[in-house]
């Protein structure tokens, strides 16, 4: 059996390596984390860029298992944000040099909610003179639709496969076309096709869930060639139909270890690629966006949503920053950033070099000094 340097020194790591990395533990895990920061700091540099979250709406017409706003639960009020109070969020970010923000709401697909996103994008590009980048996260579209927001001024789409493994998929979703797993992957593939920067990511520790599944979505991500990733661990909701398994889940701190090893292995094989340090990881570990950072995580998303509708947006339990106007958020994470040995790429818009550099899929480019 090859220890985690050895694997480490691989160009390509092969399903087992990824087992037996996820699986790591004591200095073997510490030395996973290390290379991880390392390659960070030689590929993308120690640079965290902001991207502005703005929750637009919890109208979902859909029924994932584990999520807090599906169409089922009657517990949530249902809101949209007014066109004046998501200008409103893009102007602090604009304000603040940001640079960039991200739309995300769930899922509606309705010709008005099509019809409004692109004429907010319009606004919002005209509002900042083109200098704000949007990341839409607004799930499955039509090509047409995809088509449309990038030509009202879009740049980069968020669309996480959830798990890679088709039958996983069939167990945390309703078996309708509406939650199909080759719908989800040919909508990530339209994406591609039309033109965006294409983000996806899963979701850590769900039940049924094994690392060797883990495994096979990190292999996705390598082989869809993804720009961007978001992943965290899953955090249970009471109201959701998934809550009934709760006592058969690995316990929150395991689902966060493994989220920060998914993060650092991830890095260590797309090199060039912006990974998301997601909320779902501070809601675990007051300090988790800083440790993904540097095991790294390069990409923070500091939530711009007014707090009058943050109780409402509860994909999960416990989310953090409820109560936090945008500015108090701003300079905690200011606070959290410097903690983890980074700095703050105010006013760029930090594009995935990924997506305008040619991977580097060859060991040979990879600087002797990571070759441990
Ligand atoms: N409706 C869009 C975007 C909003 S949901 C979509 O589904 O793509 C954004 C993400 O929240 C989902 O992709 C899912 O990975 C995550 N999420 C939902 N419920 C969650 C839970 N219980 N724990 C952790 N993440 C969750
Ligand atoms: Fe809707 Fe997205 Fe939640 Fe699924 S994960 S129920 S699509 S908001």
């Amino acid at each position: 059996m090859l220890s985690v340097s050895q694997i480490l020194d691989k160009s390509v790591f092969q399903k087992d390596d990824l087992i037996y990395l996820l699986n790591s533990s004591g200095s073997e895990r510490l030395k996973l984390f290390e290379n991880a920061r390392e390659v960070k700091s030689t590929f993308v540099g120690k640079k965290v860029f902001f991207r502005g979250l703005i929750e637009y709406s919890n109208y979902c017409k859909k029924n994932c298992y584990y999520c807090g706003i599906r169409a089922g639960n009657s517990r949530y009020a249902r809101y949209r944000m007014t066109d004046a109070e998501v200008l409103e969020a893009v102007n602090y970010a604009f304000k603040n040099d940001y640079a960039s923000i991200v739309i995300q709401s769930g899922e509606q697909t309705n010709k008005a909610f099509v019809s409004k996103i692109e004429s907010l994008l319009k606004r919002i590009h005209r509002q900042t003179d083109g200098k704000i980048h949007v990341t839409l996260s607004l799930g499955e579209q039509s090509e047409d639709t995809y088509h449309r927001w990038l030509e009202a001024g879009a740049h980069r789409y968020l669309l996480r496969i959830e798990v890679s493994n088709p039958s996983l998929y069939l167990k945390l979703h309703p078996n309708n076309l509406s939650h199909d797993y080759h719908r989800r992957l040919d909508a990530l593939k339209t994406l591609r096709k039309v033109g965006y920067q294409v983000g996806t990511g899963v979701m850590i520790g769900l039940p049924f869930q094994s690392v060797s599944d883990l495994a096979d979505d990190l292999i996705f991500f390598r082989e869809f060639d993804i720009d961007m990733a978001g992943m965290g661990p899953y955090i249970e909701h009471a109201d959701t139909p998934l809550y009934k398994y709760r006592d058969s889940l690995m316990p929150l701190k395991s689902r966060f270890d493994l989220s920060l090893k998914m993060v650092a292995i991830l890095r260590i094989m797309m090199k060039n690629i912006n990974i998301a340090a997601t909320t779902a990881m501070q809601t675990i570990d007051p300090q988790g966006r800083e440790k993904a950072l540097m095991v790294g995580a390069n990409v923070i998303m500091p939530n711009l949503t007014p707090v009058k509708y943050r109780q409402d947006y509860l994909l999960y339990e416990n989310k953090p920053c409820l109560d936090e106007e945008a500015e108090e958020c701003k300079s905690c994470l200011e606070a959290r950033i410097h903690i983890a040995g980074d700095t703050i790429g105010y006013g760029e818009w930090g594009d995935s070099k990924h997506f305008s550099q040619m991977s580097l899929k060859d060991s040979a480019e990879i600087p002797a000094a990571l070759k441990k």
